[in-house]
């Protein structure tokens, strides 16, 4: 009897869990409807803190502070902000989430920016995309407005620096392996070299709970057709290896912007991303259970996207899933919105 109740009185082991939430689900610069520009959050803990233990960005596009207070998580309570690519609607959103940290956490620990080294184009006018210059000179405007001056004499305890100084920046040289580029506890983050434009790079997050594949604006190696697939192979890798991934979170664009559709979304920009249909294909050939669809290319309901008029008008949520299922793909299909999460496990 005394065993018995001993054992009854003993704490349940909180179990692990994951969840992964788009932040913003806009696919590229255009505005929409008020949804933010692309992210994910993804959380892991376990049951005793709601899942909310290690709490990391992936992208950061306009909105994304006002997506995170909605949950609610804080700039400061960021554990890392991840970068797949220097497009800037990935990014719009850091110099605000890192003026909030600087503003208000200038005491607090620097926030970790985990990116691609300096990445040279190979183009007929060279340049360099640079994740580390867009964090050193992200408080520029508000140094040079006279902001930063100001505010550091209303506080002391505030960075010198500015907005750059609440940071980080950790780069790493993408390749085609995945490569384990930051870890907390249980939580590790690998990496892998993907094809949209120089330095892009998608990611992968392993916990108990389960993993997730951050996909970002891949495309296949070939810039356009005949190829077997407009998908990235380094991304199908990173969400095979070493085992399925069971999330895949990825930008998709519908086959209805093609360049035989008459739409007018220009072709080079339409093969650079990948088709839901041919994410379908993938996720199923990876062996996922659930595919996040976000980025949108068109956005759920608009006429048209950017300067591209839709041909057959707006497109809904049950057009993309079965634009993914016609690929094959028989799990979960999520069709993104701003705030729409996944769960591992499910409740
Ligand atoms: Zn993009």
């Amino acid at each position: 009897m005394l065993v018995a109740s001993a054992l009854l009185a003993a704490p349940a082991l909180a179990a692990p869990c994951l969840i992964v939430t788009l932040t913003g689900a806009q696919g590229g610069p255009s505005v929409y409807g008020g949804q933010a520009g692309a992210g994910t959050l993804v959380r892991y803990g376990d049951d005793s803190d709601g899942c909310n233990a290690v709490r990391l960005q992936f992208d950061a596009g306009r909105g994304t502070s006002m997506r995170l207070s909605q949950i609610p998580v804080l700039a400061h309570q960021l554990h890392a902000i991840f970068f797949t690519h220097m497009h800037s609607d990935h990014v719009d959103g850091l110099a605000d989430l890192l003026q909030i940290r600087w503003h208000f956490n200038s005491g607090g620990p620097r926030l970790d920016i985990v990116c691609s080294a300096d990445a040279p184009a190979k183009a007929a006018i060279a340049y360099i995309m640079s994740c580390r210059k867009l964090v050193e000179h992200i408080g520029d405007a508000y140094i040079q407005s006279g902001e930063i001056a100001q505010r550091s004499l209303e506080d002391k305890e505030r960075l010198a620096g500015g907005p750059a100084a609440a940071a980080i920046v950790q780069t790493f040289e993408p390749n085609d392996e995945p490569q384990v580029v930051w870890s907390r506890g249980e939580v590790k983050v690998s990496a892998i070299r993907s094809a949209h434009i120089a330095g892009h790079a998608s990611y992968r997050v392993d916990t108990p709970a389960g993993s997730v594949v951050i996909g970002g604006d891949a495309g296949n190696d070939t810039p356009a057709p005949p190829r077997a697939s407009s998908t990235s192979a380094q991304v199908e890798k990173l969400a095979t290896l070493p085992a399925s991934a069971d999330i895949i979170v990825h930008s998709a664009i519908h086959p209805v912007m093609g360049p035989d559709k008459g739409s007018g979304f220009p072709a080079p920009i339409f093969h650079r991303q990948s088709t839901a249909t041919d994410l379908g294909a993938m996720a199923q050939r990876a062996g996922a259970k659930h595919l996040v669809l976000t980025h949108l290319i068109p956005s759920l309901g608009t006429s048209q996207h950017g300067m591209a008029k839709l041909p057959g008008g707006p497109l809904s949520a049950a057009d993309y899933k079965n634009a993914a299922a016609a690929g094959g793909f028989t799990g979960n299909i999520v069709v993104g919105q701003d705030l729409v999460s996944v769960r591992l496990p499910a409740k």
